[in-house]
């Protein structure tokens, strides 16, 4: 097909205001276009040479592109940035110079061989493909060598394309549309086989050669589209949607990641479906080490650690992972870990038509989980109640809430249907003050904590029983000396069990006596059934926790135990906090 023909249907594709307008004119551009060629057609509309995974980019600016126009016409760069100032448009202004009589050195447009589709393709591919020393000249070449030869009109599109301005709001769907009426194919086999295998350039190729689109199937390697959640925001709605039964998982607040293993190499892909490996080697590398397949497709979140405590941190943190440089130096700063919620394939079988619980077991029996790699913490419930204590253990430990799931429904590609729902609350609240805890407890450190303790069991005080109720365990906040400091502090009041002043349900590595009082701060007090400080008092079985807690860096050593925060100030607090609107 000559470009030109490509051209007049995207000048019509603009200039149309009806979508069914649009769907007729793709047909019948993809009517015209031979097989070998429709793929870069669908590319060319859809702005990007290759499917999102892939991640090739042209990397022309504006700068560079004009002086490709530049170089084809004569024009002086200084005249044409002044256009481009003006119009803000690089299309713009190649078509305006393309117009001007004046081509200096070169032969008049109609007067040398018009441009094909696949030559214009081909060029912008080696484009974006140039690197290294001289990347910049032999892109102005490669891009002048196109002007050279393009009609004004041409000229046009090719500049917006290459500086990523070619906006012609052409959805995948409608190109569906318009594939399916194009070539007589089910629209609905197509979008099957599109959520198995997003590239439509690579689809409407196998659909104009006449393939079966039963032949499309799960590939490693090629990220399929994500199942996607609905929202509730009570238990018992969750329960009934799903049928009286849901296996329920801790929501994790991190960046999803489909995992692609295939002959020991890892692809970590994003829910957008853009290749995300480099930002994340050593997911990867613990990957490899925690699966043993030799294939295999899984999901899962990945989700930021404080280096010191292991403690999982909100989802901004892993912004520091986003880099393009230093990448290996980030990974050490800023540790991820991942947390497996399902799996599509193992060695050549597709999982996705199974029932999520036989995913589960599949998943479990290939994962071995380690300090890096997890199996997404899930129960099986059929009550509301014990739904809600899960979901505000959930929330106290830093997670967002829960996914609740049908454990019958298959893997569903693409689409946000009922069979996984969200759990997340409306409104999250802010604790407005700090609170004077007792260690009564503490946790080993790790790394460069090890030989001291890592995190501490602090808690709460009730006057009315004379007793310690805990509502956090803090291990964020201390420095290298706070932390050689608490050692050395606590050491004459460990004892060799459990206070008898002291109320937990969570076992710690050592004991104290309540003496140490130091100040405590979080983000907010939830409900968890974890903690014991005020259980019972909101809700039955759960108590008041303190999530992502942190040491102020004040001991409050001039305070005794009893004059700690007391078990009905935290109710207080829990009850006075300023609620804040929880974004989606
Ligand atoms: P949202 O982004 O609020 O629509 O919630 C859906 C997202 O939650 C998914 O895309 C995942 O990134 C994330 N997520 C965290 N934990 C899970 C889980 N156990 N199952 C499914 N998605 C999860």
């Amino acid at each position: 097909m000559l470009f030109g023909d490509l051209v007049k249907a995207l000048a019509a594709i603009e200039a149309t205001t009806q979508r069914t307008v649009m769907v007729k004119l793709l047909v019948s551009l993809f009517k015209k276009a031979r097989p070998e060629e429709i793929d870069k057609i669908i590319y060319f509309i859809l702005g990007d040479l290759r499917p999102p995974w892939e991640g090739v980019e042209l990397g022309v600016a504006e700068k560079l592109c004009l002086r490709a126009v530049s170089k084809a016409t004569g024009v002086s760069i200084a005249e044409l940035e002044s256009l481009y100032k003006k119009s803000g448009d690089v299309g713009e202004v190649a078509r305006r110079v393309l117009s001007l009589s004046r081509r200096p050195g070169l032969l008049a447009f109609g007067q040398q061989r018009p441009l094909e589709v696949s030559e214009v393709y081909d060029t912008l591919l080696k484009v974006a493909q140039a690197s290294g020393e001289g990347a910049q000249d032999l892109k102005v070449s490669l891009l002048s060598s196109l002007f050279a030869r393009a009609s004004p009109e041409e000229g046009k599109y090719i500049a917006r394309f290459v500086v990523g301005k070619l906006r012609l709001g052409v959805a995948d769907m409608t190109l569906i549309d318009a594939l399916s009426e194009a070539f007589g194919v089910d629209k609905e086999a197509l979008e099957r086989a599109y959520h198995i295998y997003p590239d439509l350039g690579r689809l409407a190729r196998h659909v104009a050669e006449g393939r079966r689109l039963e032949e499309v199937k799960i590939t490693p390697g090629v990220p399929v589209l994500p199942m996607l959640a609905q929202r509730l925001s009570s238990a018992s709605e969750i329960l009934s949607k799903l049928g009286g039964v849901a296996i329920c998982e801790y929501k994790y607040d991190g960046e999803r990641a489909q995992i692609h293993i295939r002959e020991g190499s890892v692809k970590i892909f994003s829910r957008r479906l853009e290749d995300i490996t480099h930002a994340y080697p050593d997911v990867a590398k613990a990957v490899r080490e925690a699966v043993s397949v030799r294939e295999a497709i899984l999901e899962g979140e990945i989700v930021a650690v404080d280096p010191d405590t292991g403690d999982m941190l909100p989802f901004q943190e892993l912004m520091h992972r986003k880099r393009k440089h230093e990448v290996a130096a980030a990974a050490e700063m800023y540790p991820a870990v991942l947390h497996l919620f399902d799996v599509l394939y193992i060695d050549g079988e597709d999982l996705t038509g199974e029932p999520l619980i036989y995913r589960r077991v599949r998943l479990s029996e290939i994962v071995k989980e380690t300090d890096k790699v997890f199996i997404a913490k899930w129960r099986l419930f059929d009550g509301a109640d014990e739904v809600d204590n899960f979901f505000h253990e959930a929330v106290s430990l830093g997670m967002e809430g829960l996914v609740c799931k049908s454990p019958t429904s298959v893997y569903e590609m693409g689409a946000r249907g009922w069979n996984w729902i969200k759990y997340k609350r409306d409104y999250r609240s802010e604790m407005i003050d700090t609170v004077d805890l007792v260690v009564v407890g503490a946790f080993y450190g790790r790394g460069k904590r090890a030989g001291l303790y890592g995190a501490f069991l602090a808690a709460a005080y009730d006057p009315s029983t004379d007793m310690f109720y805990t509502v956090c365990k803090v291990g964020s906040g201390f420095t290298d000396a706070d932390l050689k400091k608490m050692y050395e502090m606590l050491q004459p009041y460990k004892t060799p069990h459990r206070h008898p002043r002291v109320v937990s349900k969570m076992e710690a590595d050592v004991w104290f006596v309540p003496q140490v009082v130091i100040e405590v701060i979080g983000a907010e007090i939830t409900l968890s059934p974890l903690h014991t400080c005020c259980l019972g008092a909101v809700k039955p079985g759960v108590g008041l926790a303190i999530r992502f807690p942190r040491f102020t860096g004040r001991y409050r050593l001039d305070k005794s135990p009893e004059q700690a925060t007391t078990a009905a100030e935290m109710l207080e607090l829990y009850k006075r906090q300023k609620k804040v609107a929880q974004l989606e």
